[in-house]
C-alpha cells in the first residue's frame, strides 16, 4: 500500500487541542515528521464563546506563541447574576482575552505550520492500531496518533471509547451581538428556566460581544428556536445579529473516557475535558494537547500510560472539585447561596473564578463559605 505520510505523529484535528499537540510534539522534538489532518480548511469558523481564560493564555506562553492573541479584547472582570439575586462583579488576578476562534485557530494552525508541522486536509473515518504504529484513513502512518477531533470524535469511536453520554453533552447556542456600551467584563447569567443553564456576553470589541447560551444537562429539551429565545430573554441588552447563530455540543468532563491507549490518546474536546461548571474547554485542549503531543513524539509505545499520569498530574484535582461543584450546581439553591457568598468574600470569589475560569480547587474556606451560607438560607438564620 502506498502510504501518504510516514510520520513520527499523526494529529487529527487542527483545533487548539490539536495545533498544541503539534506545537508540542515539535518543541520536545524540532526534527520530527507531524501531520495534521483536518476536515475543514482555515480559516473556519467554531461556535465558541471565544472567552480564552487565563490558563489558555499560559499554556500559549509556555508554547511561545502568545502573539496569537495579538489584538484580543483583554478583560479582567466577571459579572455573574442568578436569577433571583443581584449580580457579583468583581476583577480577577489574571486576565483572559476575547478573539473569535475564526481568526484564534487560524492563527494557532499558521503557528504550528510555520514550526513545521505539516497540514493536510482530510476527513479522517478509520484508524488502525499496529504492534508499530498507527494506520489512519489507510494512508498515513505513524509511531503515534493523536485523536483532537472534538465533541464528537471519530478517533475516540475508532478505540471504542464511545459517545460522549449525553446527559453530560451540553447544548449551546451562540451568536454575535450589537452590544450595549458598558464596561468590558465576562457577563454570566443563570435564568431561572431551564436549569442547568447560562447566558454569557463576551466583549469582542467595538461595540459587538459574543452572547450565547448552554443548557448543561443534555437531556434538556431543546433547539434552535427555544435556544434563540433564551438568549434574547436573558440578555435583552444584546442584539443578535440574524445569519451569526452556530450551535454545538460541549462534552462536560464528568463523562470523559480514558484520554489514551498504547500510542493513541485523545485531547481536548475528544477527551471530553470542558469544565462542567463553566464550559470552558480552550484551556484544557491546549494544556491536554501540548502534553500528549510531548509524549507522543518521546515515548510513543508508552505514550498512553505517561499521558494518563501527565495528564492526572495537572488536571485530576480539579476535575474532580469541578465534577462535585457541577452535581451541587444542579440545585439552584446552592447556586443561589455560591453567588451569595462570592458578592459578599472576595477569596470566595476569586476561589469561584479559579475552579469555573481556570484549573485551580476550591480552598476549604470557600468551600466551608458556600455551605455555611447554604445552611443560612435553610433555616433562615
Ligand atoms: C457554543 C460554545 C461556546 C463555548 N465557549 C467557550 C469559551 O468561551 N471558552 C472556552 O474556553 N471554551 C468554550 N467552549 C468550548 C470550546 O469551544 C472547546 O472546548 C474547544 O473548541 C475544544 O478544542 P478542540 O481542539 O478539542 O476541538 P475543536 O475546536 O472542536 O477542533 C476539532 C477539529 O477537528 C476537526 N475534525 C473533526 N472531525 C474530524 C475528522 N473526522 N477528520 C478530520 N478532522 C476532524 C474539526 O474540523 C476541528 O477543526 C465553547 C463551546 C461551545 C459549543
Amino acid at each position: 500500500m502506498k502510504m501518504a505520510a510516514d510520520a513520527d505523529l499523526v494529529i487529527v484535528g487542527g483545533g487548539p487541542a490539536g495545533t498544541a499537540a503539534a506545537l508540542g510534539a515539535l518543541a520536545r522534538r524540532p526534527a520530527a515528521r507531524v501531520v495534521m489532518l483536518d476536515r475543514s480548511g482555515f480559516p473556519r469558523d467554531k461556535a465558541c464563546g471565544d472567552g480564552i481564560g487565563p490558563v489558555a493564555v499560559d499554556v500559549l506562553a509556555g508554547l511561545g506563541c502568545l502573539e496569537v492573541l495579538h489584538g484580543a479584547m483583554r478583560v479582567d472582570r466577571l459579572r455573574i447574576g442568578a436569577a433571583n439575586g443581584t449580580p457579583v462583579a468583581d476583577r480577577v488576578d489574571a486576565p483572559g482575552y476575547v478573539l473569535p476562534r475564526r481568526v484564534f485557530d487560524a492563527r494557532l494552525v499558521q503557528a504550528a505550520v510555520n514550526r513545521g508541522a505539516e497540514l493536510c486536509r482530510e476527513k479522517v473515518t478509520k484508524l488502525t492500531v499496529h504492534a508499530n504504529g498507527v494506520v489512519v484513513n489507510g494512508r498515513f502512518r505513524a509511531a503515534a496518533a493523536i485523536g483532537a477531533d472534538g465533541v464528537h470524535s471519530r478517533v475516540r469511536h475508532e478505540i471504542g471509547a464511545g459517545a460522549h453520554p449525553r446527559q453530560h453533552r451540553a447544548v449551546s447556542l451562540r451568536a454575535y451581538a450589537q452590544a450595549p456600551r458598558r464596561e468590558p467584563e465576562l457577563v454570566f447569567r443563570l435564568p431561572r428556566d431551564p436549569w442547568p443553564a447560562y447566558a454569557w456576553a463576551f466583549p469582542t470589541g467595538d461595540c459587538r460581544a459574543n452572547v450565547g447560551v448552554v443548557l448543561l444537562d443534555g437531556r434538556s429539551p431543546s433547539n434552535g428556536t427555544r435556544l434563540r429565545e433564551l438568549i434574547a430573554h436573558t440578555l435583552p441588552e444584546w442584539t443578535p445579529l440574524a445569519d451569526s447563530f452556530q450551535g454545538h455540543h460541549l462534552p462536560l468532563s464528568p463523562g470523559r473516557p480514558p484520554p489514551g491507549h498504547d500510542r493513541v490518546l485523545l485531547a481536548g474536546d475528544a477527551a471530553g475535558l470542558v469544565n462542567p461548571v463553566s464550559g470552558e474547554g480552550i484551556a484544557t485542549a491546549l494544556l491536554s494537547g501540548m502534553l500528549a503531543g510531548r509524549l507522543a513524539v518521546a515515548q510513543p509505545a508508552r505514550a498512553g500510560r505517561l499521558y494518563r499520569a501527565a495528564l492526572g498530574r495537572h488536571l485530576r484535582a480539579h476535575l474532580r472539585q469541578a465534577d462535585l461543584a457541577s452535581r451541587l450546581m444542579r440545585s439552584p439553591k446552592w447556586t443561589a447561596a455560591t453567588i451569595a457568598s462570592a458578592g459578599t468574600s472576595p477569596p470566595v470569589f476569586a476561589a469561584l473564578a479559579g475552579l469555573t475560569v481556570g484549573t485551580d480547587t476550591m480552598p476549604l474556606h470557600a468551600g466551608a463559605r458556600i455551605a455555611t451560607q447554604r445552611l443560612r438560607a435553610t433555616f433562615r438564620v
